[in-house]
């Protein structure tokens, strides 16, 4: 038996507010003037002066706009590592991503694949990355995802979903601020959030779990009860969600996801449906593998006056559900964590469709 040797964020700052000392967190990391600090900024920040006039620009610096609409690519992160190559020819201090889990991820790409050869498609998987990443920071403005915590920065490429795992993907620094998740739309609110909620569900009923894991999905998973079924003041509920979010990462870290996420993906890679409200669509439909889990769900997603679309599924034909089946069934570790070494006995390609036929 050989144990994961799991790295971690060395440096983490909470509190409303701490966006504040972001210059004088990042200056000391310079490595001189003429290396540029790059900050991917979702660009529904763009024009808003409250957010972005407390960007600390200094010399070369450069604010690059990103549109979270579609889940981070493997092409934009190398067409991004050009264009910054391209400008900024004596090095680049650092990237800082300051968005959800979209603008998270691809700020910890870009940061690998400035130092690493290639395509970032190459490094798709476990373990594939060779060099150390450049100085990376992440900033979330929306909680859920634990992307800021994660040891992967999930990317669509030309033949797969998958994520960047490696000892180099976390973030060197996170600010957790949580007065900037304040804009967050009610539906995103709770659809990321309920990636968190569901995070919990499948780290804590799957065969992976251990002590480890178990001690940081207890404390999210009550955290997420309390915001979600519990009345609190919206200030509260922004900071319990963002160390929700952060305990519901380190829980997965060291267990797995389960069928929620491994059907999704499947979404997710044929018809872009996007990872939270996508992992919503499929929970709402695993009373089977969660019966308690999805009842709570049910119940959180009733006191919200959450509708989820149906019938997304409802006009595709038999290779279409070829394609998710396929992406779904990849994801061994997922359905060995839920079902167990034997899963295979369980699920069927027929009961995938089945299932995907419901959503
Ligand atoms: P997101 O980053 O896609 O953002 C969702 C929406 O919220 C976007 O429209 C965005 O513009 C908006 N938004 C964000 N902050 C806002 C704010 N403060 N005010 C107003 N609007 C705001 O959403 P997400 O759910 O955080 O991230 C999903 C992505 O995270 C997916 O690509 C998924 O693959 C990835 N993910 C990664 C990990 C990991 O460990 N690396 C884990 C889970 C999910
Ligand atoms: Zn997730």
């Amino acid at each position: 038996m050989s144990y994961k040797n799991f790295p971690m964020v060395p440096r983490v700052i909470f509190g409303r507010g701490s966006f504040n000392q972001l210059s004088e967190i990042i200056s000391p990391k310079r490595l001189n003037v003429n290396a540029p600090f790059i900050f991917l900024v979702d660009d529904v920040f763009k024009g808003n002066a409250w957010l972005t006039s407390r960007i600390p620009l200094a010399y070369d610096d450069k604010v690059i706009y990103i549109s979270a609409k579609e889940e981070p690519k493997t092409s934009q992160v190398d067409s991004l590592v050009e264009d910054i190559i391209l400008t900024s020819r004596q090095g680049t201090s650092g990237i800082i991503g300051i968005g959800g889990g979209t603008l998270l991820d691809l700020a910890k790409a870009v940061a690998i694949m400035l130092t690493n050869e290639g395509e970032a498609k190459d490094y798709q998987g476990w373990d594939l990355v060779k060099n150390p990443a450049i100085y990376h920071v992440g900033i979330p403005t929306i909680s859920g995802t634990g992307a800021e915590v994660s040891r992967t920065t999930v990317l669509t490429g030309p033949e797969m979903k998958l994520g960047i795992n490696s000892d180099f993907t976390p973030f060197d620094q996170v600010i957790l601020d949580p007065e900037l998740t304040k804009g967050v739309p009610k539906n995103q609110w709770f659809y990321t959030g309920m990636d968190c909620y569901i995070h919990c569900i499948e780290s804590l009923t799957g065969s992976y779990l251990n002590s480890f894991s178990q001690s940081y999905g207890d404390i999210s998973l009550q955290l997420c009860k309390e915001i979600f079924l519990g009345d609190m003041s919206e200030t509260e509920a922004q900071d319990k969600l963002m160390m929700a979010s952060w305990h519901g990462g380190m829980s997965i870290a060291y267990s797995q996801v389960g069928v929620a996420h491994a059907m999704s993906y499947g979404l997710s890679y044929l018809l872009g449906i996007k990872h939270g409200i996508g992992n919503c669509i499929v929970f709402d439909h695993l009373e089977e593998f969660y019966p308690e889990g999805v009842a709570l769900f049910k119940t959180m997603k009733k006191k919200h006056h959450i509708e989820l679309p149906k019938g997304i599924c409802a006009n595709l034909d038999y290779s279409e559900f070829d394609v998710m089946i396929n992406i779904s069934l990849s994801l061994e570790p997922l359905w060995e964590n839920a079902l167990g070494k034997n899963w295979k006995k369980t699920i069927t390609r027929e009961k995938l469709k089945h299932l995907y036929q419901k959503m």
